[in-house]
């Protein structure tokens, strides 16, 4: 992998695990011109969003399994019944925990919602133009960011 192209820059941008969804657009500048102009830091911001990401499906999978688990010792209600509901209730309140530090501490919600207006602006760009401009003001401003 080639080297930062700015170390300075990189070394704050990983300080921050590459997320700058948080900054004020005006003060943004620097970092997308970096993020442009360096391969490494793209790819590793790209890298953290992907755990993100993962990290937040596999605590709902993880959930949804523990759910699964509790109906079906609830149905069949084995011996033990309760320490096994207990077990599985266990495990579906840790995973919903664990999914919403994940929400919380990384910008993966944003990635999301930075995925789904990237989406929305390429759709805009493609309208034409006498539809462009009859959208709402307040809409374009959000999908060009100008
Ligand atoms: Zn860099």
């Amino acid at each position: 992998m080639s080297a930062c192209v700015d170390p300075v820059l990189g070394k704050i941008l990983a300080g921050w695990r590459y997320d700058i969804s948080g900054l004020a657009p005006e003060m943004r500048g620097a970092y997308e011109a970096h993020f442009a102009e360096c391969e490494r830091c793209r790819s590793r911001r790209t890298l953290h969003r992907t755990i993100d990401v993962s990290l937040i499906v596999l605590a709902s999978v993880s959930a949804g399994v523990f759910l699964l688990a509790f109906g079906v010792i609830h149905h069949f209600a084995p011996r033990h019944t309760l320490i096994l509901e207990l077990v599985a209730l266990g495990g579906f309140g840790l995973s919903a925990l664990i999914w919403l530090i994940v929400a919380v501490a990384t910008p993966a919600p944003m990635t999301v919602v930075d995925v789904a207006r990237l989406g929305a602006r390429h759709v805009h760009d493609r309208l034409p133009e006498e539809i462009r401009q009859r959208l709402p003001e307040e809409l374009r401003m959000k999908l060009t960011g100008s």
